[in-house]
């Protein structure tokens, strides 16, 4: 685990979002209506504006379409180098989800296009409390390359 404090904006709509992570599940809120996934989560649907949705569970495999290495640490206690990385999720073309690399540090290896799995990391949030994040990882190796 990681001492750093890390920020997690938990709200009416990402609740479930946040506690499905610590459950080590990459949860999504799916529109009862049309079907469409929403995230980051929110209140009514872009497609029908149905405020009626189920969570449900996303494979939790992608492909990524960018990344950044910051080098720079945006607050004396942040560790550089580190990358964030922005996926194109399996489950629906026009959803992407950013989150940390579980690669090196500074995306070696990186590269568009690369299939990708959801990882999991425990955290400290800024109240102190335990989290859990996402941290992207290479699916090479672990059985699920599709
Ligand atoms: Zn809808």
């Amino acid at each position: 685990m990681s001492d750093q404090q890390v920020p997690v904006l938990m709200d009416r709509d990402s609740r479930e979002w946040w506690l499905a992570l610590r459950r080590h599940e990459l949860a999504l809120q799916t529109c009862t209506d049309c079907g469409r996934l929403r995230w980051p989560s929110r209140a009514i649907c872009n497609d029908c504006g149905s405020l009626e949705w189920r969570w449900t569970e996303s494979r939790g495999t992608g492909t990524v379409v960018s990344w950044t290495v910051t080098h720079r640490p945006p607050s004396p206690q942040a560790l550089v180098p580190y990358t964030v990385v922005l996926v194109r999720l399996d489950d629906q073309d026009d959803v992407f989800m950013p989150g940390g690399w579980n690669g090196p540090a500074d995306g070696e290896g990186l590269a568009i296009g690369l299939h990708v799995r959801v990882g999991y990391q425990a955290v400290v949030d800024q109240h102190g409390e335990d989290a859990t994040i996402l941290r992207w990882e290479p699916s090479v190796g672990s059985g699920e390359e599709i």
